[in-house]
Parts: structure tokens; C-alpha cells; sequence
């Protein structure tokens, strides 16, 4: 058999258990440190020296992907791979870790290509390498359609974990770079399949996309690649992390469901944070977030683009997600301290009154809504 027809259920578990501890070898080009592992894949389990130190925690996190759900239209196998180790050290990033190890539960169809399979693979080590979090585990099934839950292993120190609580009244709002671009991206992979998949002609759909490509292409083919290839903010969030310290306080979060998600998040977490440190339960809790639609970093022309495909380019800012930007506060000291370390736009404050609010640019003020994505509803 040609093995471009071979597909996964030809060799099976064990084989393709075997097939990802090749392919890893062969698609890495890392120089990856990996003397703290006294074993490689294929034990029960990996093993991992570690320091045990007091002072730091060991950070986890996993993250499940759903190919109908988290894989849009035109996405590659190899984006697959690279995403599923994305959304995991983005979390890991967030809270400001040292990566330890990568853990990678995928179920695959049973017919699905083996070349495509060895792509997604691909995918998966080549995260790893950039990250430098080495693939140590994992489990292997199969499903109707391809799920990947990866977890990610890390480390750090107690007093430098980047938390969602703890800002005060007067902290700055911070974004680590342009928000919107995945929205726009899903967006536009989305009139892509509905023109593919459009029996009858569609007019209406071809002229949007004719028209946003018109208003700036290259702004449309990179908001499709951030969509199809997100990136975590591993540096910055270990930046972040350096600058955490008692007198500068820091709290930060990735942005994976949309803004105003993520908002009402932090705002919980410090909420809960608070009255449970506070002897008062019935404390009237005061604080919220004023942000100004001036401030946020957005070109004149990626308005444009919203517009011509009929969407309200707010919207896309705060409701819809997959950024994988911090979100994050700092106190005003810090201010100059860290832009001359991370590039970050200041969005907005933390005010003194329950609300979510933005200033939009001709001086209204609007309650944000807490919409984000949310699955299962
Ligand atoms: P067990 O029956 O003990 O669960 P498996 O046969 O599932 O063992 O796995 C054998 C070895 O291969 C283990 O070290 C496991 O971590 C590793 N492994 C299995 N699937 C994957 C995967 N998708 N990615 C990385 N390692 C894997
Ligand atoms: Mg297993």
C-alpha cells in the first residue's frame, strides 16, 4: 500500500503510540535541555526531576479541542497540532510559569490519513520546540472526529504567580498586543465555507469578501492566519512575572473568549479573592473597569473592514475571542518600568464602582455585557 493511502487504523494504537515517538524525532530541531526527564515516552508514566522548593508551586493546566468546534474552515493538521500546545502554554504563560512538560489525549477517526495524522504531529513538536516544552505523555483513542486535550506542566515561584486578582482602584488596564484579529479571521474563514459550500450563487457573501479584501488584503490574510495560528505570549508572560512583585502589583489572564469575558472573570476573581480575606461578608465590593474605545489599538482600516461585512467592530473586540493576549493590570508606578521591557497598550482603569464600562470615542458611556463565548449555551 502506497503510504499516502495508509490510514491510522492500519496501525493501530500501539502503532501509532510508535508513529508519534518517531515523527517527534524526526520534525524536531529543538536543542531542548531534557536532562531533568529520567525517561522518555513509553513508560506508564513520565518522570520528571524536580526540585521540591517550598517557595514554588507546580503549575497545571489542560484545555480541550473539539474539531468542530475549535478548528475553523481551512485550518491544516499541522495548525491543529500547533494550537493544541498554544491554548496550553498560553495558560501556563499567564500565570507566568516555567514550562516543565507537554501531555498530548488525542482521538482521531479511524480513517483519517496517516500523512495527515504524521502533520498534526508535526504540529504538536513544533509547538513544543518553540516553546520549549518537551511532549513527555500522553493517551490515544479513537472518535468520530479528531479531539485533542493537551495539559500542560509548569513551574513558579509562589510570590511571582500571575494572578486574576488583586488590583486596586487606579490600576491600569493593559492589552499585550492588537485585539480583534482572530475575530475578524473566524469571520472571514467563515464567508469562505459558506461561498464553498453555496450550491446557488451567493452575490451578497462574494461582495462583502470582495470588498474587505478591497479595503486592505493584507490586513484580511492576517487576520485569517492569527485565526488559523494563534501564538501564546510566553515571553511577555514571563516579563509580567519579573516585574510581580509586592510593591508592584500585577494580575493578569489570556484572552481566549473575548474581552468582556474575561473582565467579568478577573472582576469575580478579585470579588471572591476579597470576601474571602475579608472579615465583613457583607463588604459592598467596589471595584469595576472603565476602558476608552480611543485607546484601543485599532486600525481605521480594520473598522473598514467590519463594516463592509456588516459587523460592529466593537463587537469583535469584546464578545468574540481565541486572541491568546494577556489581558493585565499594573500599578501607574510601573508604568514606564515595563514598556521599556514588553510592548502593551493601556486600555483602560480599574475605577472605583461595580461596573463595566466603555467610553466610547464621542464622550457616551456604555455598559460592557458580559458576552463572551461560552460553550453549551
Ligand atoms: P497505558 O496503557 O499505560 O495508558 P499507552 O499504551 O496508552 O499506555 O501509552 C504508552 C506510552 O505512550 C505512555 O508513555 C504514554 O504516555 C505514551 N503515549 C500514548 N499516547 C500518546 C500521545 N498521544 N502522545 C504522546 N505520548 C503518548
Ligand atoms: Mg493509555
Amino acid at each position: 500500500m502506497k503510504s499516502s493511502q495508509m490510514k491510522v487504523s492500519d496501525l493501530g494504537e500501539k502503532g501509532i503510540i510508535e508513529r508519534i515517538i518517531e515523527r517527534s524525532k524526526l520534525c524536531s530541531q529543538s536543542n531542548m535541555d531534557l536532562s531533568n526527564f529520567a525517561t522518555s515516552i513509553g513508560d506508564d508514566s513520565a518522570l520528571t526531576n524536580i526540585t521540591m522548593d517550598e517557595n514554588s508551586y507546580l503549575v497545571s493546566s489542560t484545555d480541550m479541542l473539539i474539531e468542530h468546534s475549535h478548528f475553523p474552515y481551512g485550518m491544516t493538521y499541522f495548525q491543529m497540532g500547533y494550537k493544541a500546545v498554544v491554548v496550553n502554554v498560553s495558560d501556563l504563560a499567564s500565570m507566568g510559569a516555567d514550562n516543565i512538560g507537554f501531555l498530548l489525549n488525542i482521538a482521531i477517526p479511524k480513517d483519517t490519513l496517516l500523512d495527515d495524522f504524521d502533520e498534526l504531529i508535526c504540529g504538536v513538536i513544533k509547538a513544543c520546540d518553540e516553546y520549549d516544552i518537551p511532549l513527555i505523555g500522553g493517551d490515544t483513542n479513537q472518535a468520530g472526529e479528531i479531539i485533542i486535550s493537551g495539559t500542560a506542566i509548569g513551574q513558579v515561584d509562589k510570590d511571582k504567580a500571575l494572578m486574576k486578582y488583586g488590583f486596586q482602584t487606579g490600576d491600569l488596564v493593559c492589552i499585550s498586543e492588537e485585539l480583534g484579529l482572530a475575530a475578524l479571521g473566524f469571520e472571514l474563514l467563515n464567508l469562505k465555507k459558506q461561498l464553498t459550500n453555496n450550491l446557488f450563487e451567493n452575490v451578497d457573501l462574494e461582495k462583502k469578501l470582495k470588498a474587505a479584501y478591497e479595503i486592505d488584503s493584507s490586513l484580511c490574510e492576517m487576520a485569517i492566519f492569527k485565526a488559523l495560528k494563534p501564538e501564546a505570549r510566553y515571553l511577555e508572560g514571563h516579563i509580567l512575572r519579573d516585574h510581580n512583585t509586592k510593591d508592584n502589583r500585577l494580575t493578569a489572564t489570556d484572552i481566549t473568549d473575548g474581552l468582556a469575558s474575561e473582565f467579568y472573570e478577573i472582576i469575580n476573581s478579585d470579588k471572591k479573592f476579597t470576601y474571602s480575606s475579608s472579615e465583613n461578608l457583607n463588604d459592598n465590593y467596589k471595584k469595576g473597569i472603565r476602558i476608552y474605545e480611543d485607546k484601543l489599538p485599532v486600525e481605521e482600516e480594520y473598522k473598514e473592514i467590519a463594516d463592509a461585512l456588516g459587523l460592529d467592530y466593537l463587537d469583535l473586540f469584546l464578545h468574540v475571542g481565541e486572541d491568546f493576549e494577556f489581558l493585565f493590570t499594573i500599578n501607574k508606578e510601573l508604568k514606564n518600568q515595563l514598556s521599556d521591557d514588553m510592548n502593551f497598550y493601556i486600555i483602560g482603569e480599574i475605577i472605583e464602582k461595580n461596573t463595566l464600562e466603555i467610553v466610547l470615542s464621542n464622550g457616551d458611556i456604555k455598559n460592557i455585557s458580559s458576552e463572551g463565548y461560552q460553550h453549551l449555551k
